[in-house]
């Protein structure tokens, strides 16, 4: 698929700060736009329906897998999240560009669906640097931050298989790196030529 619009991948472990970062970049950069996903996990904190996610109760979550809704859906930390066919596809086909804010299992289903998809990945600092942001955000019990410690593991051995990684140690810095990954992406030829015609024409380029 050679849609003209750019997708976005980016996946990190629970506290990583992947949320604020997307969220800051999203404010800062009117051309992205975030898809919002479905998940059968409960509303926490100040979580809206439509907004953070649609919560979704395990039976429609499995309707809609079983309907081929889903561009890609897995299970999280216990939880079953997907992002939406319908939500991506036509937008990216409309030159948009989209951010899917993902777990890595997810981010490895949509590179095989759809190889430009550029996938991100952001680290933690260090172990004990998560713990204590999960601890801090104290949205969570203490089994569920034992689960996504234990995952955390898992999750940051699959960096190596994502296009770029950004470490989140200062958030600033971390914003920073990933504006840059966004505007090189639109600096590639083909998006120059979609969007610099006049010069390409110009200049005899086809
Ligand atoms: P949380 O419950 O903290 O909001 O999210 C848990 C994990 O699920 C995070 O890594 C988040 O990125 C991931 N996630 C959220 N939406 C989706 C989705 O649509 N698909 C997949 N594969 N993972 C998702």
């Amino acid at each position: 698929m050679d849609y003209p619009g750019n997708l976005f991948v980016v996946s990190a472990p629970s506290g990583t700060g992947k949320s604020s970062l997307v969220k800051a970049l999203l404010e800062l950069d009117s051309r992205l736009q975030v898809s919002v996903s479905h998940t059968t996990r409960k509303p926490r904190g100040q979580e809206q329906h439509g907004r953070e996610y649609w919560f979704v109760s395990k039976d429609e979550f499995n309707a809609m897998v079983e309907h081929g809704d889903f561009f890609e859906h897995a299970e999280v930390h216990g939880n079953c999240y997907g992002t939406s066919r319908k939500a991506i596809e036509e937008r990216i086909q409309h030159g948009e560009d989209v951010v899917l804010e993902i777990d890595w299992q997810g981010a490895l289903q949509i590179k095989q669906i759809f190889p430009t998809a550029i996938l991100i990945f952001i680290l933690p600092p260090s172990y004990e640097e998560l713990l204590q942001r999960l601890n801090r955000r104290g949205e969570d019990p203490q089994d569920v931050i034992d689960l996504r410690m234990a995952n955390a593991r898992i999750e940051v051995a699959q960096a190596q298989h994502f296009d770029f990684v950004v470490v989140n140690a200062l958030f600033e810095s971390a914003l920073f790196d990933l504006k840059a990954i966004v505007h090189a992406q639109r600096l590639k030829y083909a998006a120059q030529r979609r969007n610099k015609s006049v010069v390409f024409r110009a200049l005899d380029l086809v």
